[in-house]
């Protein structure tokens, strides 16, 4: 432990991000780092807990290190750090700018205090890891011979994809995108994480040895029989892709889209042409309603923002969260309480309101006789318990409102993975329509193929993606080398030995 009595001296102090009226200009990263010694004074707040909640779930789910490199930080012992945060995250500079820190939750000193800000800790790290040049390919020092196909390139796949040719396995990774990186690449917008940051670690991992092939659709333009011959083991990332309609009158206005091309569109035109060849769906001078929160409602709410939208609104049919943690949410689980992202801050600073309207459903979307959406009709809610103590949705007599609308954009989340590849491949899948593999072996029900990531579990986050890559690696390398010495985040030792049948 840095400082015995460093929580106790010092407060939190998050880094910054630029102002929401300079940002809004571009899509330039907004997020700003503190200076080494606010750093420094952040790592010493750590308490260095006997049992350190941060570390493991319901804290973080790939186990990192957390008082270590706290420490570390405050000692100024910033290559260490560097070591010990890699030793358990392939992409902390991913993490670092879009995890929601499920860490900082379960920080015990979180119970009196705001929590030691670790998310921030770890960007601080690795950013100065390539800054300073210590960042550098290195290739496995032996190959196996073995061949492992990952199909998809997000978290997951990355992270599974990065841990096998560290073993020494030859590792291809197919992408039906123009670039790699899954939702991190054409998901998350630019000002969130910036895909030069991303790149660079693609970079990387191809200077290691990693083969990365784009514009292959597996079970489209890439036969999978083919890859399963070429390959000792496949690992499948495919990520979850269909997106869940709202299928009320209206819904084939113009003007009416998915959240993803949208998103998908927006950083594509901008990373080809600045935005020049005009290939997006531009929300400016239009009235927006975004459907749906959550971070994909929300890169909607500041991609709108970016064009000059002209008003706009987010339906959300849930109420809102409670300002502290209620009863049944208690430390150290995952806060679920009101925030306010970096889109409502920016709508706020723009037209003086946050754009969350909660407790609200969307009856049906009117035209304006030519094919194109006009408005919206809206209807208010409340929650109440049925006799089994279920919460059911009742329409409230009366709030109906109309709200004037150009782009309409859907947020509701995702239902499961593209069904091509498990049709294709005669896959098992779960009662939630996902590839059927249990956690700690990715084995699907076809031999040598596994699952990670959101096509497994369904959608999630990216920390999760990372973590399920890392474990599904494990399971590959001891399918190919009846051992492993990868680890398999949050799964013990013991559980190990004793899956090792
Ligand atoms: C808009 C948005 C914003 C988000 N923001 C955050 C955030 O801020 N923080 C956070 O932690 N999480 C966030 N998430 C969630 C997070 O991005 C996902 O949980 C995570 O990326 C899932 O990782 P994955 O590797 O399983 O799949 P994905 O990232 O979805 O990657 C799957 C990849 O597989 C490719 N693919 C699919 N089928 C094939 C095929 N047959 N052949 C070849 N390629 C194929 C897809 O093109 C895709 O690139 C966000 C999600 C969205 C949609
Ligand atoms: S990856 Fe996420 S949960 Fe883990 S330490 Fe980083 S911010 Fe916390």
């Amino acid at each position: 432990m840095g400082k015995d009595t460093g929580f106790m001296e010092y407060s939190q102090k998050k880094s910054y991000d630029r102002p929401p009226g300079e940002r809004i200009k571009d899509f330039n990263l907004f997020h700003l780092l503190l200076d080494e010694e606010d750093r420094r004074v952040q790592g010493a707040r750590c308490m260095d807990c006997g049992i350190p909640f941060c570390q493991s779930e319901p804290g973080c789910p790939i186990d990192n290190l957390i008082p270590e490199w706290n420490d570390l930080i405050y000692h100024g012992l910033w290559r260490e750090a560097l070591d010990r945060l890699h030793a358990t995250n392939n992409f902390p500079e991913v993490t670092g700018l879009v995890c929601p820190a499920p860490c900082e939750g379960a920080c015990c000193l979180g119970i009196i205090d705001p929590p030691v800000t670790i998310k921030d800790n770890e960007y601080a790290i690795v950013h100065r890891g390539f800054e300073e040049g210590w960042i550098k390919p290195k290739p496995p020092q032996k190959r196996t011979g073995k061949k492992v196909a990952v199909i998809g390139s997000g978290p997951a796949g990355l992270a599974a994809a990065d841990q096998l040719n560290k073993v020494g396995h030859y590792v291809t990774v197919y992408e039906r995108a123009d670039r790699i990186g899954g939702l991190m690449m054409y998901g998350i917008p630019n000002m969130k994480l910036d895909k030069k940051i991303l790149q660079r670690r693609v970079d990387l991992m191809a200077a290691e040895g990693v083969e990365f092939i784009t514009n292959a659709h597996v079970g489209v333009n890439v036969d999978i029989n083919t890859v399963r011959e070429e390959s000792n083991a496949i690992v499948l990332a495919c990520g979850s892709t269909r997106p869940r309609d709202l299928p009320v009158p209206g819904r084939e206005l113009k003007g009416v889209h998915f959240a993803m091309p949208f998103l998908h569109a927006n950083t594509k035109s901008l990373l080809d042409s600045g935005l020049e060849n005009g290939e997006y769906i531009s929300a400016m001078d239009k009235h927006v309603i975004v459907i749906g929160g959550g971070d994909t409602g929300n890169d909607c709410i500041g991609t709108s923002m970016r064009h000059g939208c002209k008003s706009l609104v987010n339906f959300e049919l849930l109420p809102q969260p409670p300002d502290e943690r209620a009863p049944d949410n208690p430390w150290p689980l995952y806060p679920r309480i009101y925030r306010v992202d970096y889109g409502h801050e920016e709508v706020d600073h723009v037209f003086g309101k946050d754009p969350r309207e909660f407790s609200i459903s969307t009856k049906e979307f009117v035209g304006d006789g030519d094919g194109n959406v006009k408005a919206a009709h809206t209807v208010r809610i409340e929650w109440e318990k049925d006799d089994s103590g279920r919460f059911q949705m009742k329409e409230i007599p009366g709030s109906e409102e109309e709200w004037p609308a150009d782009l309409v954009l859907l947020a509701m989340g995702f239902l499961g993975p593209d069904e091509t590849l498990i049709e294709q491949l005669g896959l098992e899948t779960d009662e939630r329509s996902n590839m059927k593999a249990e956690y700690g072996r990715f084995a699907t029900s076809v031999e040598g193929v596994f699952a990670a990531g959101d096509c497994r579990r369904g959608q999630s986050l990216v920390v999760w993606g990372i973590a399920e890559g890392r474990g599904a690696a494990h399971a590959v390398d001891k399918y190919l080398m009846g051992f492993s010495s990868l680890p398999i985040p949050g799964v013990m030792l013991g559980e190990l030995l004793s899956a090792a049948d």
